[in-house]
């Protein structure tokens, strides 16, 4: 038999480890999921289902638990405006501010040379297939406003280059530093709208 306390550890210890949440959060949830057995199991089945079936979308590189997400199985969006983010959360950010209309291609982060995070890591070849094949009129390059994101900005729009697509970057205005889930809607339409040739 396993030992109750032993239980609770384990979960405690992967509380933890999620972006955050402290001991103190950890704790709390632990109790609380311990104690109410009915919310402890929709909980798990929650988080199967997710480990299960979010993957990589075969176009964008966005998360779904499909062959496509939902903005590339979208035939209302415009296939010729890609936008370049970061991450998928960088996705949910722009698709809450509800003002782009066409598709998006997410790099899996930044070039972050100083921790050995090179080109390699990202999604970048993918990126100037997708261009290759033809039907983009504009690539933007929405990275963040940080030292890394402008460098991995750069990077991208050499590798573009050759393929003569428009490049664009967003527009500044956005906190310096910052990443862009920390922009509020109007902030990155304003972004998007005032963007520029890089
Ligand atoms: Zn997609």
């Amino acid at each position: 038999m396993t030992e109750p306390v032993g239980v609770i550890e384990r979960l405690l210890e992967e509380l933890t480890k999620l972006p955050g949440i402290g001991p103190k959060s950890a704790e709390r949830i632990a109790h609380f999921l311990a104690g109410d057995r009915q919310h402890a199991v929709r909980l798990a089945d929650a988080l199967h289902s997710v480990a299960d079936s979010v993957r990589p979308c075969r176009e964008c590189f966005n998360l779904t638990d499909g062959e496509l997400c939902p903005v590339c199985s979208d035939p209302k969006r415009d296939a010729g405006l890609l936008c370049v983010v970061e991450t998928p959360r960088d996705v949910s950010s722009f698709e809450r501010a509800g003002t782009f209309r066409g598709l998006y291609h997410v790099l899996g982060g930044r070039l972050a040379p100083l921790e050995g995070l090179g080109p390699e890591r990202l999604t970048l070849t993918a990126l100037v297939q997708r261009v290759r094949k033809g039907g983009v009129r504009e690539v933007i390059l929405a990275t963040s406003p940080t030292l890394e994101g402008d460098g991995t900005a750069l990077f991208a729009s050499n590798l573009l280059a050759p393929t003569g697509v428009t490049v664009t970057r967003l527009a500044r205005g956005l906190p310096s530093g910052s990443s862009l889930e920390l922009a509020n809607a109007q902030m990155l339409a304003d972004a998007l709208e005032g963007r520029r040739t890089f």
